[in-house]
């Protein structure tokens, strides 16, 4: 199953450069730049590049090995950003999991606390 760029979708324009970001990583698969009105001191998304919607749509046999990798990538990007007291990793699902953005991310949260949020 492919997963085509979704025209109206904000983190596919990321993906195409059309919308700028501030970038952490990016390989064939994944891409991971901050997030744009962060909860902590370091807050990025851990996105695919394939617009896969939500965690439901992540059905494909190869979708367990990119979700593995998501979560792999999270510590190692967040020691390159000076994160080494620990972090939190979030997933937000569908409407009642508060999902604003439709294009599966992983949030990764660090830095001293307090944090604005979470
Ligand atoms: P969700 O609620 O869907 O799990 O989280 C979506 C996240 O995407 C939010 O934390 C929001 O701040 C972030 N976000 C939304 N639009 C943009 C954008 O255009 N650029 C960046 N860097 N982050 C965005
Ligand atoms: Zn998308």
């Amino acid at each position: 199953m492919t997963h085509p760029a979704d025209p109206g979708c904000i983190f596919c324009k990321i993906v195409a450069g059309q919308v700028p970001s501030r970038k952490v990583h990016e390989d064939d698969q994944l891409l991971a730049f901050h997030d744009i009105a962060p909860w902590a001191p370091v807050h990025f998304l851990i996105i695919p590049k394939a617009h896969i919607p939500t965690l439901y749509d992540a059905s494909d046999e190869s979708h367990q090995a990119l979700l593995g990798r998501m979560l792999w990538l999270a510590p190692r990007l967040a020691l390159q950003l000076g994160v080494t007291n620990g972090f939190r990793t979030v997933i937000n699902t569908g409407p009642d999991g508060h999902q604003e953005v439709g294009h599966l991310h992983v949030h990764v949260m660090g830095g001293p606390r307090p944090w604005a949020r979470g």
